[in-house]
């Protein structure tokens, strides 16, 4: 309490959803702020343990078993999830596809048994993908697959997700500046204690982790990415990262290595870097510029850097190896 009106930054590290969850609250009361971690902490907590499909029992791996069998009815957290992931699912034309899990777990990549599948078995299972199969009862929140054998995956978004609902914990606890990174979806509140832009790196997509290419200036926006170097594993001198391509099957090879989405919102900002992603750079920046208040950086394998008529006046290229193309 000797501390009081004098702000300190109180930092905590959570595991969950897979990855670090590192929080940052800026704040002259510490009491306070490790309430608001504590709560953060059991609210991601609980949003894994409805939608993983890592562990053996949550909503999402219920409604995969009942698949061409039954509906299931979930909690408003995990329809809401679902519903926004069908919604961009639609509109990136079946770039993003929350019915991709059963190619996802065929090339099984980030666990122990990763390996390229045969053609055959890519082929067996990717009439399975197909988001319109996915019936949603807003009335009831029920969640029905259509076809046996298929199977939703909600890793591309859920991690956004829960980056919105930290935010909402920290502001209803009256927090006013806080800097929140879930495994690289980055979540900012405020702006910094001295007022000015939160500089956010654009991590380098060939070097290892923590080394930048630009630096993005944000204010109470989230930062959030998607790229090919954090889960892959490499055959033949080929890598095989864990964006898939719905239409194909495979890791998606739209020439992108990284794509990157600042917005306000980290669901929004998920879902639409892995789409970008496989829609690659021409349908992805059309797809961007199409959308109100939301910024990309897309970096492509010759090293060019295309930024959003928006952003620019935000981003800094400070790596010279790479080249704004735009
Ligand atoms: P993103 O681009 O945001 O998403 C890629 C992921 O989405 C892929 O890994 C795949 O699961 C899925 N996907 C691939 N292609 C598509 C597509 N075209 N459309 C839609 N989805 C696609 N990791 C662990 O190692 N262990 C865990 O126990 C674990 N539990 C998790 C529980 C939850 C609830 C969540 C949300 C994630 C969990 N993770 C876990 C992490 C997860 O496996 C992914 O690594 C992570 O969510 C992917 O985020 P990203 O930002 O790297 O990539
Ligand atoms: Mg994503
Ligand atoms: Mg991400």
């Amino acid at each position: 309490a000797s501390n009081k009106g004098k702000n300190t930054v109180i930092k905590e590290e959570i595991y969950a959803l897979g990855t670090v969850i590192q929080i940052q609250i800026y704040d002259a009361d510490e009491e306070k702020a490790k309430k608001a971690i504590e709560e953060s902490e059991k609210r991601v907590q609980e949003i894994e343990n409805k939608m993983t499909v890592n562990k053996e029992k949550s909503e999402v791996i219920l409604i995969n078993e009942n698949s061409g069998i039954n509906s299931v009815q979930v909690s408003p957290d995990t329809f809401y999830v679902i519903q926004k992931a069908k919604k961009y699912s639609d509109l990136s034309g079946g770039a993003f596809d929350l019915t991709v899990e059963p190619i996802v777990k065929l090339w099984g990549i980030g666990t122990e048994n990763a390996r390229v599948p045969k053609q055959e078995e890519i082929d067996a299972l990717l009439g399975l993908v197909d988001y319109n199969d996915v019936v949603l009862d807003e009335s009831t929140n029920q969640v029905k697959l259509n076809r046996e054998g298929q199977a939703i995956d909600l890793g591309a978004i859920a991690k956004g997700y829960a980056g919105d609902e930290v935010k909402k914990i920290l502001k209803e606890h009256g927090i006013k500046t806080a800097f929140v990174n879930l495994g690289g979806n980055v979540v900012t509140l405020g702006s910094k204690l001295d007022g000015s832009p939160w500089r956010i790196g654009v991590q380098n997509p060939l070097d290892e982790r923590g080394k930048h290419i630009a630096v993005i200036e944000v204010v109470d926006e989230t930062l959030v990415t998607s790229g090919n170097y954090e889960r892959y594993f490499i055959e033949d001198g080929k890598r095989y990262h864990h964006i898939i391509d719905p239409k194909t099957g495979y890791p998606a090879e739209a020439g992108i290595i990284s794509s990157t989405i600042v917005t306000n919102s980290s669901i929004d900002a998920d879902a639409l870097s892995t789409s970008v992603y496989v829609l690659g750079l021409e349908k992805g920046m059309e797809l961007i510029e199409s959308l109100e208040n939301v910024e990309a950086v897309i970096v492509t394998e010759d090293k060019k850097i295309y930024v959003t008529s928006g952003l620019k006046d935000r981003f800094k290229l400070e790596n010279e190896e790479f080249q704004l193309a735009n």
